[in-house]
């Protein structure tokens, strides 16, 4: 059954006005409502019906078809650059209509800054990803990784690495905890990779999910197939992948490893990159004591991360790990500051906390919280009595911070164990350093660990203790703390995942993430068949001269392998002094005769960067043309000394070419790679690296 989209807010579920309707699924480029009896969700706060949500009917093995013949070809024609700007324009989309998703949030119970962290922190990772996307990819439908490998003696076998994207479908299958964030922080990658999506977000808050995409549609920016949704039960979904497919799951250890070892899974060997639950620790370092900022600091952290959402974050710390020392001191500020915590309707000025997603996760909270009172002690908080401002306690799903201690922790296993995914926490003393990291690791693998301290000794010692335990590590100290970005907040840029009980996994992490969804591929032959496949300059590849210098050359006239074989110009002692005298670089190994002799050099050798500059010399063409400027120089390697009386020639390659988008009011250009080599009189390479240059472009198009 397919229905029409009316007008926007009356798609809203959740919000103040809205009728309660059944949720859809955007199935082979069609919104298609599920039949059947569903599944009903209801608003955190008021516990009111708010949605359905139901796939009964639908064959989720043509969704993996429709995305593997329509998706994946549309989004494999797009170049990297062309699909970061796609990202770049969703994001801006999803901005501009934000306000929308702000509303629909707060049925998740969340408050503003909650809402903030999952629809701003989501869309800014679309952001992230267009512009890593565009900086750090080339402008080609596949990436090149790492050198050219030296497979033979004559250097006629040589190998290289391609990343291709996969030709299947991408499942990601998210926790109810961030509905927006975690459907855009598994998205990025993915479709910059080139490969389509199945998103299905958890049931219960299904709802948000599925305004975001909605409006991801309605923007018309990505291509047919690029991404579909399924709210509610996903079916025999996974039945239908093969090897070219790859799942990407966040959610409990349980259901995580209960899906990874189902049969097609591990029959087809589908990637599978599993994000579950995480005992997180933060630490207290031993210099750390009353009066000190970093003290101040932890107080305050280890608070917002129990009351932020909720505590419902993969990556909230849940194990608090304080020098015995200090133990009453840490309980005492806690205390105070969990006192200021207004439990309530995040709509009510001044609630600082939310209720949990639903009522099921209050039921679920209470059981592991069950589990930890038996080995703990409660420090704050009363699960029987709290005050709940603007809203119902029972029927919201309401649930109070509470900060529990564990005597002996070596002792006790729960609090190492058992996830309580609310506003819990458990407070642990340690007497060493040493022991402080053996309680860290008891977590058996996390995704976030954290350390106050002003002792770059102790925060050597615990980094390079705990990290084969953790995805992530945070110090802080006085000079980091205003810029940090939190413990909690995965980024982008850095991995996000953790070993062992965390599932194992790594999303994100900038390029490492975009490479999880391709075929990193080992390609051997001749340089100059591998620079004809690869876009870029293989050194041994036949190279062509031109009677016209590439610096005469526009942007499209050039060619990966245009070359151009200098002059050659002898290097005297006159050089070597005027080069000191300019730039004021009298190292003796240039400039004095004795002590150049009893050095590694055993005479006086050109400055390294009077060989540069005079290879410029050598092969710049002065006069204006479609070079615009020298962007930088990368990989420099000075390889034999120059001495006085020794010939240099340079040859200039064409290694790489990037177009750059256009932007109003800049001429329209190019990036040129070019590999340089210095060579002297024996044709021995003495310098080598490569240089950029900015290069017209003759014309373009509005996009590219
Ligand atoms: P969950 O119950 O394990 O569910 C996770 C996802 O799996 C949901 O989308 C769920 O869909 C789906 N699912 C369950 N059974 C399935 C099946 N048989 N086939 C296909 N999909 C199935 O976890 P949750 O309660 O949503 O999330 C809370 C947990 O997630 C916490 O333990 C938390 O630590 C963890 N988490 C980890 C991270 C991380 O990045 N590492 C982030 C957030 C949360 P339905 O909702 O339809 O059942």
């Amino acid at each position: 059954m397919t229905t029409s989209i009316a007008g926007r807010s009356s798609r809203l579920v959740g919000v103040p006005g809205s009728e309660p309707r059944r949720l859809e699924n955007y199935v082979r480029g069609e919104w298609v409502t599920g039949g059947g009896h569903g599944t009903d969700l209801f608003h955190a706060v008021t516990g009111a019906k708010i949605a359905e949500a139901s796939t009964e009917g639908i064959d989720f093995g043509s969704m993996v078809d429709y995305a593997r013949r329509v998706g994946g070809p549309a989004l494999r024609r797009m170049t990297f650059h062309e699909r970061a700007l796609m990202l770049k324009a969703v994001a801006q989309y999803l901005m501009s209509r934000k306000d929308e998703f702000y509303a629909v949030s707060a049925a998740t119970g969340a408050t503003k800054s909650d809402s903030w962290v999952d629809i701003e922190g989501g869309i800014g990772t679309f952001f992230a990803y267009a512009s890593r996307g565009r900086r750090e990819f080339p402008n080609e439908t596949f990436y090149v990784d790492g050198p050219t490998e030296m497979l033979s003696k004559g250097g006629t076998f040589v190998g290289r690495h391609i990343c291709v994207p996969l030709e299947g479908a991408a499942v990601h299958i998210n926790a109810f905890n961030f509905p927006v964030w975690g459907m855009l922080e598994k998205l990025a990658p993915t479709l910059l990779a080139g490969v389509p999506a199945i998103v299905k977000p958890a049931t219960v808050t299904s709802y948000l999910t599925e305004a975001v995409f909605r409006a991801m549609i309605e923007s018309g920016l990505f291509p047919a197939g690029a991404i579909q949704l399924i709210c509610g039960s996903s079916g025999d979904l996974l039945e239908h992948l093969d090897g070219q497919s790859a799942v990407a799951f966040t959610g409990s250890a349980a259901t995580g490893k209960m899906l990874k070892s189902s049969r097609s899974i591990v029959e087809n060997n589908v990637r599978f990159n599993m994000e579950a639950d995480s005992l997180n620790y933060s630490m207290l370092g031993q210099d750390a004591v009353l009066g000190t900022p970093e003290f101040d600091l932890f107080v305050k952290e280890v608070v917002r991360e129990m009351t932020t959402k909720a505590g419902q974050k993969c990556t909230a710390i849940r194990r608090t790990l304080v020098p015995e020392g200090v133990l009453e001191e840490v309980m005492r500020a806690l205390v105070k500051r969990l006192d200021t915590t207004t439990v309530g309707d995040p709509a009510v000025e001044g609630v600082r906390m939310g209720p949990l997603a639903a009522q099921g996760q209050v039921a679920e909270v209470r059981k592991s919280v069950d589990a930890l009172r038996r080995v703990t002690d409660v420090v704050y908080g009363n699960l029987d009595d709290f005050a709940v401002v603007g809203a119902d306690r029972e029927r919201g799903a309401f649930f109070p911070p509470l900060l529990l201690y564990a005597k002996d922790p070596f002792a006790a296993n729960e609090p190492h164990d058992v996830e309580a995914f609310g506003p819990v926490n458990t407070l642990m003393p340690y007497r060493r350093t040493e022991d402080a990291i053996e309680l860290a690791k008891r977590g058996k693998g996390s995704l976030v660990g954290s350390l106050f301290t002003n002792d770059d000794d102790i925060a050597r010692e615990v980094v390079l203790g705990t990290a084969a335990y953790h995805g992530r590590l945070m110090v802080v100290n006085r000079e980091s703390a205003k810029e940090s970005t939190g413990h909690g907040s995965p980024l982008p840029h850095l991995v996000h995942g953790g070993p062992g009980r965390a599932g194992g996994g790594e999303e994100m992490g900038g390029v490492r993430g975009v490479l999880h969804y391709m075929q990193r591929t080992a390609v051997q032959g001749s340089p100059t068949t591998l620079m004809h496949i690869t876009h870029e300059y293989t050194p041994g590849a036949a190279r062509r001269e031109d009677r016209v210098h590439p610096f005469r050359k526009y942007f499209e006239e050039l060619e990966v392998g245009d070359a151009l074989i200098t002059p050659r110009r002898t290097v005297t002692e006159a050089d070597i002094v005027n080069f000191a005298g300019i730039s004021g670089d009298f190292f003796y190994a240039h400039m004095d005769d004795i002590a150049a002799r009893d050095s590694i050099f055993e005479r006086r050798v050109a400055h390294g960067y009077f060989v540069l500059s005079a290879a410029a010399g050598l092969f710049v063409d002065p006069a204006p043309g479609p070079v615009l400027a020298n962007y930088g120089l990368e990989t420099l390697r000075f390889v034999k000394p120059v001495y006085p009386g020794d010939t240099i020639q340079a040859t200039l390659t064409v290694k790489q070419k990037t177009a750059k988008e256009k932007r109003d009011g800049q001429v329209p250009q190019g990036v040129v790679a070019w590999d340089v080599e210095v060579r002297n009189q024996s044709a021995e390479v003495v310098a080598a690296y490569t240089i950029l240059t900015l290069v017209r472009r003759k014309d373009c198009d509005e996009r590219t």
